[in-house]
């Protein structure tokens, strides 16, 4: 794990903007802060929270990340007031609630990058399941495009974002990513879920999901408390070629188990194996 650099310089209790109720940390709402201000860094966004004006609005949240520090501004088991559904909200009353800072002196990607190590450190701490880390958006549909840039695909998507914090929570690292024949982290499913939903979350295709999940005969009939993978997709770190060949030399095993394995790695089985004949049709 990362070294987190984490400075606690709480928002003084008794101010309004730390309303000092418990938090039962179910949900990570992920923000930025759209501040593009030269110096406007996690170091500068402790100072706003704990002054008058975030007080009167009230305004607060857990962790302001940036390039190279990280300042918590709550304790985590507290309540704030970032995700703009009112005190009784869920976002606001079940989540923690971390801003990447945009400021243009520093390095978006790599705050972005220091965030997704933050949220897996919370997850694995707090036993958040990775389909409760979500957008600010998610609380306040359709009047906050927060994270901004991370919505717009900057330095990359959403599913990316959610791909690299599960990485980080099966043991891998960022930049190796697994094998794309194995790999996932586990699911356990809570009441009012559904395979597309839990797909939807996680960024991948409701087939992949099915397809890694062979156990399951109902994919309309989901358990509480019962686990399920949920595969890696989507990383395009082996083109065709490289797969067609891996499958020739029997890497993905046979027939229906191979279709399964390459659908559940996120590939198109029938353009794999279209590949693998051009290949052994000496094309
Ligand atoms: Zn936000």
């Amino acid at each position: 794990m990362a070294n987190l650099n984490i400075t606690q310089d709480f928002i003084p209790q008794g101010r309004r903007n730390r309303p000092g109720r418990n938090n039962p940390m179910q949900w990570i709402t992920v923000h930025e802060t759209g501040n593009t201000s030269r110096g406007a860094g996690a170091r500068n966004h402790a100072r706003f929270v704990k002054g008058d004006d975030a007080a009167r609005i009230p305004v607060s949240w857990h962790y302001t990340v940036d390039d190279t520090e990280t300042f918590q501004h709550l304790p985590e088991n507290e309540t704030a007031f970032h995700a703009g559904d009112g005190p009784n909200g869920i976002g606001n009353s079940q989540s923690i609630g971390i801003e990447i800072a945009v400021n243009s002196d520093g390095n978006f990607e790599r705050a972005v990058g220091r965030a997704i190590a933050l949220v897996a450190d919370i997850c694995r701490r707090r036993n958040i399941p990775l389909v409760n880390v979500v957008q600010h958006n998610h609380f306040s549909p359709g009047n906050k495009n927060c994270p901004q840039n991370i919505r717009a695909g900057r330095p990359f998507s959403w599913a990316e974002f959610i791909r690299r914090v599960g990485r980080l929570l099966e043991g891998g690292t960022q930049s190796n990513p697994p094998a794309p024949s194995g790999g996932g982290i586990t699911y356990t499913v809570r009441r009012g879920d559904t395979l597309s939903g839990i797909a939807r979350s996680h960024g991948i295709a409701l087939a992949a999901l099915v397809a890694a999940n062979p156990q399951i005969s109902n994919p309309d009939l989901i358990i509480p408390g019962h686990v399920i993978v949920v595969p890696w997709v989507g990383a395009p770190t082996q083109s065709i070629d490289e797969i067609a060949r891996e499958v020739i030399l029997g890497r993905w095993g046979d027939g229906a188990e191979r279709v399964r394995r390459l659908t559940a790695a996120g590939h198109n089985a029938s353009v794999v194996q279209r590949r693998v004949n051009e290949i052994l049709a000496g094309r």
